[in-house]
């Protein structure tokens, strides 16, 4: 049995990195080769236009990925770079191609958790912050940025990151959804970087866009993504369910919820999947349905207020 099994995930995505791929007109994409069980086959870096471009997520510190995004535009003028959110695998080559195109630099801002670290708490990572990204324009939600043929509306979705903003192209119903929505597997949402709170709601108002199709930070475009995006909130809400299901029979640690109910996940990524219950747990303590001792984090234990009968 998958982990997952409930959400139509894609992970057929063939693109090789350093190619080319005009995906649809006016949207072309270069794959990073930087694959890992956190970016599946590597960071996807896309150039928006033709002439005068953008260029959403560099990237990593990765000189062949820089040289192949620059090879691309040759003989075109990079005139933005934006940047979904700041972890290492999105945003640091961005000083790379800035310092060859001068192009100006936009995001939501600088890395930041989502709420504030409790004394007794390491700093988790996904693929680990970028601590020194600072953009040249800071976006907030709603926000329009206009280019040569192209128009971008700026769209706050928290919850991976605090400062995780997606790209939205009305005009053509499509999006760049950062590592918000992923076609290939879940995102990771881990306190206090991420807030499962804060992903909820990011998730339920891409219901309200009519946005159909996403390209991510990692793996193939999601048509249909919506529907997707219904899957992903279905999901989520299993997976409360079944987290309360595991503390009805007794006060539970998180070590012991992730082995009842990630059967089969990749060894590399229990620790990831340990946040990932922690991002419920601090929810459900936030909304009293469960007490811990203390503040929620990765070691205590947990239980529900209301026992169950
Ligand atoms: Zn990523």
């Amino acid at each position: 049995m998958s982990v997952n099994d409930d959400i139509p995930f894609n992970r057929d995505f063939p693109l090789a990195p350093g190619v080319v791929d005009e995906v649809v007109p006016g949207v072309r994409r270069i794959l990073c080769d930087n694959p890992s069980p956190f970016t599946f086959t590597g960071t996807v870096s896309y150039i928006v236009g033709r002439g005068k471009v953008a260029i959403i997520d560099p990237g990593p510190v990765n000189e062949t990925h820089a040289q192949a995004l620059l090879d691309a535009v040759r003989g075109e003028t990079v005139t933005h770079i934006f940047v979904t959110h700041t972890h290492l695998d999105h945003s640091p080559g961005t000083a790379r191609l800035k310092a060859a195109t001068g192009a100006t630099v936009y995001a939501e801002g600088q890395h930041r958790a989502s709420r504030q670290r409790y004394g007794s708490e390491l700093a988790p990572t996904e693929s680990g912050a970028d601590y020194a990204f600072r953009p040249d324009a800071v976006l907030k939600d709603g926000d329009v940025v206009e280019g040569d043929g192209w128009r971008l509306e700026v769209v706050a979705t928290p919850g991976h990151t605090a400062n995780h903003i997606a790209f939205a192209w009305p005009e053509r119903k499509l999006m760049f959804i950062g590592d918000h929505v992923m076609g290939w597997s879940t995102s990771i949402v881990a306190p206090p970087d991420g807030s499962m709170v804060d992903y909820m709601a990011s998730l339920e108002r891409l219901t309200h866009r009519d946005e159909q199709l996403y390209f991510s930070g990692h793996g193939p475009e999601i048509p249909d993504a919506v529907r997707f995006v219904k899957f992903l909130i279905r999901h989520r809400k299993a997976r409360e369910e079944s987290i309360l299901y595991r503390l009805a029979k007794g006060e539970a640690d998180i070590p012991t919820i992730v082995r009842a109910s990630y059967i089969g996940i990749d060894p590399r990524l229990v620790g990831a999947a340990g946040y990932s219950v922690l991002a419920h747990l601090e929810d459900l303590v936030a909304r009293n349905i469960v007490a811990t001792d203390g503040d929620p984090t990765i070691d205590g234990t947990y239980r529900l207020v209301v026992p169950l009968a």
